[in-house]
């Protein structure tokens, strides 16, 4: 998108969301940093030109999120949105499609759609779509169009804001980190946003039942050489024993090993397997490999999710 095209998107954006007074937000199934740091600085903002505003998820949110201002005003765990018709806007942030919210009747409303994202596979289902793929995160794009309402970027919002940027780029590792980002991610420091919760929440600390999940995680490693695909597996059963959240964190590390092409981590919950998918390498688009499996995401991670059940062989594990 060339540089005016942008911005009339954002103008329009901003038209959009100074007219609506009561705005429905929403993000994408299981959530992340960046989806739900994104929401509540939107919300956060909002509140601050006198919006209504109800943040709205399917999934519940993981535990390592908690700390974010806000977060309790979130209602997760839902697959309807009560009431849809009386919102006059709803805003998805970080979602490819409407369907990625999990949220069943979003498709009733009449309601304009704000889509603020930065996925290649984003088909564009927005009346304004500010898509900007190059984006470190939905919360990069977000920060360029708050600046445009002339408000007070509150410590809450750039704490809210610097979470969705940091979860995003792996702490400033993955090569979406760019010159943009760590302008943005500087201004946000001087607004006063709470790195130090943002680290050790995100990217330290840990139960010893997750450590423990990552060490079984880590005991299964299996390497096709035919593909040039590394993956492991983790059951419902080892969820269940363990308080874990954010299994993105062990899909992330995984992808260290140089050999690999690809870094697959498959877990069970509820009759469905996620696959978390990465790679490090430049000829790789591992977002095509989760298409073939009804997903989507990134050139360097994505995702997608199957019904079946992992079940241990003699052969190793099988998805059934
Ligand atoms: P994950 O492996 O779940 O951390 O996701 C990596 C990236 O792929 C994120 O940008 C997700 O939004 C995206 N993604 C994950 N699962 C899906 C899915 N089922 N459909 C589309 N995109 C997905
Ligand atoms: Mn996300
Ligand atoms: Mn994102």
């Amino acid at each position: 998108m060339s540089y005016e095209l942008a911005n009339i998107q954002l103008n329009r954006a901003c038209y959009l969301l100074r007219k609506s007074k009561y705005i429905l937000v929403c993000g994408h199934q299981r959530p992340d940093g960046d989806c739900i740091g994104s929401m509540l600085a939107l919300k956060l903002t909002l509140n601050s030109l006198s919006k209504r505003v109800s943040c709205v998820i399917s999934d519940t949110l993981p535990p390592n999120l908690w700390f974010l201002p806000g977060i309790e005003q979130i209602k997760s765990g839902k697959k309807k949105v009560k009431k849809i018709n009386k919102f006059d806007l709803i805003v998805s942030l970080d979602s490819s499609s409407l369907e990625r919210s999990g949220l069943e009747n979003l498709k009733a409303s009449t309601s304009p759609v704000l889509n603020i994202d930065h996925h290649q596979d984003n088909s564009l289902f927005g009346s304004v779509n500010i898509v900007k793929l190059k984006a470190s995160s939905a919360a990069e794009i977000l920060y360029d169009l708050l600046l445009k309402f002339e408000i007070e970027i509150t410590r809450d919002i750039a704490t809210c804001l610097l979470c969705g940027i940091f979860f995003d780029t792996d702490a400033f590792r993955n090569p979406n980190t760019t010159s943009h980002t760590l302008e943005i991610t500087s201004q946000l420091l001087s607004k006063g946003a709470c790195v130090k919760k943002i680290v050790r929440y995100l990217l330290q600390e840990k139960s010893l039942s997750t450590l423990r999940l990552w060490g079984k995680t880590l005991a299964r490693l299996s390497e096709n050489k035919k593909l040039g695909i590394i993956s492991t597996v983790l059951s419902e059963e080892d969820i269940k024993q363990s308080e874990a959240g954010g299994l993105e964190g062990i899909a992330n590390y995984i992808s260290c090993l140089p050999q690999a092409k690809a870094t697959l981590l498959l877990s069970e919950k509820d009759g469905l397997i996620h696959g978390n998918l990465r790679t490090q390498r430049d000829d790789v688009d591992v977002s095509k490999l989760a298409l073939l499996f009804g997903g989507g995401g990134h050139k360097k991670a994505a995702g997608f999710t199957i019904p079946g059940k992992l079940f241990k062989t003699k052969a190793g594990w099988k998805v059934i």
